[in-house]
């Protein structure tokens, strides 16, 4: 989309004369305005500046694992063995998956739960042998334990095996069904990808001279999950929290198959394990569901304006939304300043189509405002960045200048609540899905809540998650990630590609999965086809919603608390959520009935799920169970 500027020049030299809303604020000659027009003119509204005030980033706060030691012993507990481990990471990924937990380092404490996960690693090292004897003698009676890396301690014996060897294996595979392996009946979940050329192997062991055959092996057929005899006891040998890292954090490097448009679960896969062996090792295991509503997927229509044309197509696609009752995002590139990228649709008349996007009652997201690769390497900026003194320039497919990280979300988010009264933005996506380490924390620091900045084989996962701050292990941030499952430039025309992105949603609805579908309304025609066909496949039978709609919904489910306490044959479970939530959908033990719940709206049972109603705060249900 680039313009041949100069051809245009003279005809332009007219225009700026005759109307003005082509900055020139600081300059008077006809010259330097033809000069500030090739260098980058930027489109200006009267009496518009701001915003006022100056955004400081906070420094990070180191998570501290004490924040998780709470709860009832109906929860799986976590023995950390390490604080300096991604533990963080496990336990955003155990909120993901809605298993609830709790962290403690005292071994007796966790040994009060029927389901103990010691992380990092068990060895004399880190654990004493009283300690060491508890945990050897814990599947004996009847209590469940995963221990990962075990390195020492003398429980290769109770697993049944020699040593534990560093392992550089790329690839996982699950052998045979067990309790573990329950729902993973998909060749892309059967066999998993942990590793890549350029990944050092940092975090596997393998388990050499098994005395029983393994549940998982390595490509090489070395052991990489064992049991014990009980089959109550399991030791893994590929460290969950550092491949949840690596997929949450971005930084992935080549361990999946492919950037976007396929099915890469290996995240899901290991989530879901520890979930299978939290429900059939705890009798009171009660799971939250990853989709409002009891339905299979949740599925977020998204939208990128970032060409002149887009945004009056925009119109179309938002008109074919709204008649289905769905409410989309569109990510709208706040383009006042002309580059090589394109000429600036962010004018008086780009806004007033804007507006009439959001009467529709489309959720307005941000896209930047230079919407380029560079934005990956824009410097953090300094937080004072002002319409309309913020100019950056595009100059090519690579190069940018004047950008700041700070400067693309506060001004954008500036203009675009401006011309939207009474609005908030709070969803962000770049331009290219160009990702700088900062971008966690210079969200938070401008007001933003939801990210949709990266694609979901990129992160090894279909599911959300919680982002952290740098994209490193330590602290936290509060923004979540609805990674881009399908979208529509990467494999070539996106109609001809709708068999497999059908596909692709079926695999996902069989765990609840996240399906967000990026089309720009750059065309119509075969794009806005696929949108139709895709929708109409569907029915009644998906969740939609914007990404603010899922993101308020799953920022709450992320808070819920959930525990169960037994009293003579009957269960009370207690919910709490620290926010308003609808929809909630929780996953139950076989031969529950419930027999009490709180006034208000009505409970759907749909099988072993209960889907609840609206609620606020502590919610009791008590449960009789059936023998
Ligand atoms: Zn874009």
């Amino acid at each position: 989309m680039r313009r041949h500027f100069r051809a245009v020049l003279l005809a332009v030299i007219a225009v700026v004369l005759v109307i003005d809303p082509w900055d020139a604020s600081a300059e008077s000659s006809i010259w330097s305005r033809i000069q500030g027009f090739v260098g980058g003119a930027r489109y200006r509204f009267q009496g518009v500046a701001g915003p006022d005030g100056a955004t400081t980033v906070s420094q990070p706060v180191p998570a501290d694992w004490h924040r998780f030691d709470e709860g009832a012993s109906s929860r799986l507990a976590i023995l950390l063995t390490d604080p300096a481990s991604d533990w963080l990471a496990l336990a955003h990924g155990l909120r993901t998956i809605g298993v609830p937990f709790t962290i403690t380092d005292d071994y007796r404490k966790a040994l009060t739960h029927r389901v103990v996960f010691v992380y990092p690693r068990v060895s004399g090292q880190v654990l004493s042998s009283q300690a060491l004897k508890a945990l050897a003698d814990f599947p004996k009676q009847r209590g469940t334990l995963i221990a990962q890396h075990v390195l020492g301690g003398g429980l290769n014996a109770l697993f049944g095996f020699d040593e534990a060897e560093p392992e550089a294996a790329t690839q996982l595979r699950f052998l045979g069904d067990s309790a573990l392996t329950r729902g993973l009946d998909d060749p892309a979940e059967t066999s998993i990808r942990i590793g890549g050329r350029q990944v050092a192997p940092v975090g596997s062991y393998a388990y050499s001279n098994p005395k029983r055959p393994p549940l998982a092996v390595y490509q090489d057929g070395r052991a990489a999950i064992l049991n014990d005899e009980t089959g109550r006891a399991y030791a893994f040998g590929p460290d969950l929290g550092y491949l949840l890292a690596r997929g949450y954090n971005n930084r992935q490097q080549d361990i999946a198959r492919d950037y976007v448009n396929a099915f890469e679960p290996t995240l899901d896969v290991l989530l879901r394990v520890v979930r299978n062996i939290y429900r059939s090792g705890e009798p009171n295991a009660v799971t939250l569901a990853t989709v409002p509503d009891g339905k299979p997927l949740s599925v977020l229509l998204t939208h990128d304006i970032d060409y002149t044309r887009s945004l009056t197509n925009a119109l179309n696609y938002a008109a074919f939304e709204q008649a289905r009752g769905i409410s989309a995002t569109y990510f709208m590139q706040v383009k006042y300043v002309r580059d090589w990228n394109d000429d600036v649709f962010f004018t008086d008349e780009g806004v007033k189509t804007l507006q009439k996007l959001r009467a529709t009652g489309m959720e307005i997201g941000s896209h930047t405002i230079s919407h380029t690769r560079a934005f990956r390497t824009f410097p953090l900026g300094d937080g004072t960045e002002r319409y309309p003194d913020y100019a950056p320039f595009v100059r090519s497919k690579i190069v940018a200048e004047n950008g700041t990280i700070l400067g693309e979300l506060r001004v954008s988010r500036f203009l675009l609540e401006h011309f939207l009264p009474g609005y908030r933005v709070s969803s962000f996506r770049p331009g290219h899905l160009a990702n700088p380490y900062a971008l966690p924390q210079a969200l938070t620091a401008t007001g933003f809540r939801f990210s949709s900045s990266v694609t979901a084989n990129d992160s090894l996962t279909h599911l959300p998650f919680q982002l952290t701050y740098s994209r490193e292990t330590v602290a936290e941030t509060p923004i979540f990630e609805f990674p881009v499952t399908i979208e529509d430039e990467a494999d070539g025309p996106m109609l001809d590609r709708l068999p497999q992105a059908l596909g692709l949603a079926e695999r996902l609805k069989r765990y609840g999965g996240l399906f967000v579908l990026l089309i720009h309304p750059d065309v119509l025609d075969q794009k806005l086809e696929f949108e139709k066909k895709f929708v109409e496949s569907q029915g009644d039978g998906v969740w939609y919603g914007s990404v603010n709609q899922f993101g308020e919904w799953w920022g709450v489910r992320d808070q819920v608390q959930v525990d169960a306490i037994e009293k003579g044959g009957r269960v009370v479970l207690t919910l709490s959520a620290p926010q308003p939530i609808n929809g909630l959908t929780l996953d139950l033990p076989d031969a529950w009935s419930l027999v009490a719940a709180p006034a208000g709206d009505p409970i759907v049972p749909q099988g072993n799920r209960l889907v609840l109603g609206f609620f606020s705060g502590k919610y009791e249900l008590i449960f009789k169970k059936t023998p």
